[in-house]
């Protein structure tokens, strides 16, 4: 069969040589038996930045990182190669002008008819913006799978945090309507044995107390769980108007009078008349009311202050008991959702007032914040601004 016209025998080596000098997108070079380098095509210049003169007769391992040079590398990979025949890897190799590129190397060994090695050839591909991509995959995916646990992590937290509050709240309601039920079966007990018409009256205004007081604590932790419902739907809302402070304080304190007596509990006051702010009445009233019940609930029995000032255009209310006290590390604490710093076998509660409480200052651009010994008491303090604009 007749040679094609374009390849005569005798130029076959010339004309692999222009080839190999021609490819600009590999380097390929030669080097002999010891990794010394013979040849230079257009691409190995173009890719490591050595003129042929440069780098012909220097060893391979110019090419190599301190760290591989250190751990031998260049003469494992030739070993390899001889014994293999070929050898393959992808890895940093450094520039002339000491960039570094990530290269995907073969090195092939070259062996004449007996065997014997000759050199190797060796064929260098740029991969450096691959090796990018694949990186850049590499930590959006890790960044991804961080979040997907952070997140689910975050999830299996709320939905403890929500178990636990079923289970809290079931008991805390639970409490009142047991008692309920028991005045109930006493007192038809009771007017089954001597008739409605013999009970006393004054017999009769105290069971009406008694229930009064347990129907209270239910609306109240019922009006939280709504309140807390509402929050976290966002259908929270304030009607603003101009109110005084000092006035709602003090209607709050007529409320809480009984409770106070009732619990040999100490209450003085000392309110500045006009405290003027714009702000929700009603909203500010469950704030002063929700600090009252706790300085009843932790404060030991022990005497309790309140006052009500202004300071730097800002009206403050103190409300100060002797009573339990809070541990430093809780003091932030205690205003988030659902926690408490006493154990609820010991004072019962469902740990959402003071967050309500937070939240209600907070939207009135006010603070609310707390300083306490432990075993000593505390003084729950909010701030809000003269005439806040909502
Ligand atoms: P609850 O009273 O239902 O637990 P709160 O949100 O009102 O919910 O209070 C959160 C926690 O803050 C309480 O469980 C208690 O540990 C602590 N705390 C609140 N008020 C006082 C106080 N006056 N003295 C000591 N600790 C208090």
């Amino acid at each position: 069969m007749p040679k094609p016209p374009f390849v005569k025998s005798d130029s076959t080596p010339e004309f692999f040589r222009l080839l190999v000098d021609a490819v600009v997108d590999y380097a390929i070079f030669a080097l002999d038996s010891h990794g010394y380098i013979m040849s230079w095509n257009k691409g190995a210049q173009r890719l490591k930045g050595y003129a042929p003169d440069e780098i012909i007769g220097k060893h391979f391992s110019t090419f190599y990182t301190e760290e591989d040079i250190k751990k031998n590398h260049p003469e494992f990979e030739l070993e390899q190669a001889s014994l293999n025949g070929v050898y393959k890897e992808e890895g940093w190799r450094i520039r002339k002008d000491g960039t570094r590129f990530w290269a995907s190397v073969v090195i092939t060994a070259l062996k004449d008819t007996e065997g014997k090695l000759q050199g190797f050839a060796k064929v260098t591909r740029d991969l450096t913006e691959k090796k990018m991509a694949d990186d850049a995959l590499i930590d959006l995916n890790a960044t991804l799978e961080k979040r997907v646990e952070e997140r689910t992590a975050e999830l299996e937290k709320a939905v403890a945090a929500r178990d636990q509050f079923v289970s809290i709240a079931s008991h805390e309601l639970k409490t009142p309507l047991t008692t309920l039920k028991l005045q109930n079966e006493l007192r038809k007990h009771e007017i089954a044995k001597v008739g409605a018409a013999n009970i006393a009256p004054a017999k009769i205004e105290k069971m009406i107390q008694s229930n009064e007081k347990q129907l209270e604590r239910l609306i109240r932790l019922v009006d939280d769980m709504l309140d807390i419902s509402r929050l976290t739907l966002g259908k929270f809302q304030l009607e603003k108007e101009n109110i005084n402070l000092a006035t709602i304080v003090e209607d709050v304190l007529d409320r809480y009078r009984p409770q106070f007596e009732t619990n040999g509990i100490e209450l003085t006051v000392n309110l500045t008349a006009d405290l003027f702010i714009q702000g929700d009445k009603f909203r500010l009233e469950q704030v002063v009311a929700n600090l009252l019940t706790n300085s009843i609930k932790y404060g030991n029995s022990m005497p309790v202050h309140v006052v009500a000032l202004k300071e730097n255009q800002r009206v403050i209310v103190k409300i100060i008991d002797q009573g339990i006290g809070i541990d430093e590390k809780n003091l932030y604490r205690v205003f988030e959702q659902f926690e408490r710093a006493v154990p609820s076998n010991m004072i019962s509660g469902l740990g959402l007032g003071l967050y309500i409480c937070r939240q209600i200052i907070e939207a009135h651009h006010g603070e609310i914040w707390v300083e306490s010994v432990l075993g000593k008491g505390s003084e729950f303090i909010f701030s809000l601004p003269e005439k806040t604009v909502i």
